[in-house]
């Protein structure tokens, strides 16, 4: 395996952002992980894994450390078990799926990115998510060594697992999927594939900026008094933070090459040359603008890597 010098992370993230990889390598196999690691300890460097790049802002100045592209693609189908490497393609696997005749995978429509970012962010839609589907769980832990973990015991939540709260490589997933209506589940995908076209940008991106709010009952009249059509996210328990974004007035705001897109107020494009920089000040700008107005705190969705 090749590990380089210097490269550009823009073209490997979807937001076409970001500075150089001191180091940087292309992982096809559990040995290349391995192999990573021991230069990475040779040399005291700091660990960066990239799925799809598809949920990251890369500073400018890049990462001065290794960062290891997960390239693992196995994937086996029996009955309705799936062993997925992390470096699959979620869409890929979502198709596959549905050609092998299992269905269950159709909220993960249109998500970008790899099965192994998936797990560790939770990523889904349509109150369904990865957890929801995972079995089991094969990954380095913080000392490199390999361990295996089921579902329960990877504190799955909204946008939300152990992955987040250790330093774990996850290697390979088993999913349990189901035996069901492969036409019904084709033309689901088929809708959500449209209905997305129709209302997120096409431009560079990392999906959702902010995650959506949760709120408790007893937040309700407060919410209300600040102008907040409540009564419409009750079913959700939750305010979409776009919903707020866009009645602050904030659609089309752009700092440098970085605008909050007019087609999702919880997409930030960027318009062509946009910098990290320009992505943490719009950023900054919008979290101060919905506190100021609504007293609501966004936490960002997509991680910030500084
Ligand atoms: C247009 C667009 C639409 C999107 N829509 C949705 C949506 O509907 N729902 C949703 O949840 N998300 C959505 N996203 C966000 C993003 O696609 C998901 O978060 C995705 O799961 C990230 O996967 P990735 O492989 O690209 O991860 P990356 O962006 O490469 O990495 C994200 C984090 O995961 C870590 N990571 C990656 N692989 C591994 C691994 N194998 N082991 C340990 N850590 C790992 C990275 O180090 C990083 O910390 C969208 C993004 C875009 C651009």
């Amino acid at each position: 395996m090749q590990i380089q010098e210097n490269i550009i992370l823009a073209p490997y993230t979807t937001f076409k952002i970001g500075g150089p990889a001191k180091y940087f390598c292309l992982a096809q196999s559990i040995a290349d992980v391995q192999e990573a690691i021991t230069f990475a300890k040779e040399k005291n460097l700091k660990i960066f894994v990239f799925g799809g790049g598809s949920n990251l802002l890369i500073t400018d100045a890049g990462i001065n450390g290794l960062v290891i592209k997960l390239d693992l693609q196995k994937l086996e189908f029996e009955d309705n078990l799936v062993k997925v490497g992390a470096g699959v393609n979620l869409a890929y696997l979502l198709n596959q799926s549905l050609e092998h005749g299992l269905t269950g995978l159709e909220f993960a429509t249109g998500i970008p990115g790899t099965v192994g970012g998936a797990v560790r962010g939770n990523a889904g839609t349509y109150g369904q998510a990865m957890g929801d589907v995972t079995q089991n769980i094969q990954y380095l832990d913080e000392d490199y060594q390999l361990q295996n973990m089921s579902a329960s015991e990877a504190n799955f939540a909204y946008r939300h697992s152990i992955f987040k709260e250790k330093n774990y490589l996850i290697l390979e997933v088993a999913l349990k999927l189901q035996i069901s209506d492969i036409e019904v589940a084709k033309n689901l995908v088929k809708e959500r594939l449209a209905y997305r076209q129709n209302t997120q940008p096409n431009d560079p991106s990392a999906g959702c900026i902010f995650k959506n709010i949760a709120f408790e009952e007893a937040e309700i009249d407060a919410l209300r008094n600040k102008g907040i059509e409540i009564d419409k996210f009750l079913a959700n328990k939750k305010i979409p933070a776009a919903y707020l974004i866009e009645k602050a007035g904030l659609k089309g705001k752009t700092i440098g090459g970085a605008q909050v897109s007019e087609k999702h107020a919880n997409y930030i494009i960027n318009t062509g040359q946009a910098k990290a920089e320009d992505v943490l000040i719009l950023t900054s700008f919008i979290k101060q603008q919905i506190r100021d107005k609504y007293g609501i705190q966004l936490i960002e969705e997509v991680q910030f890597v500084v």
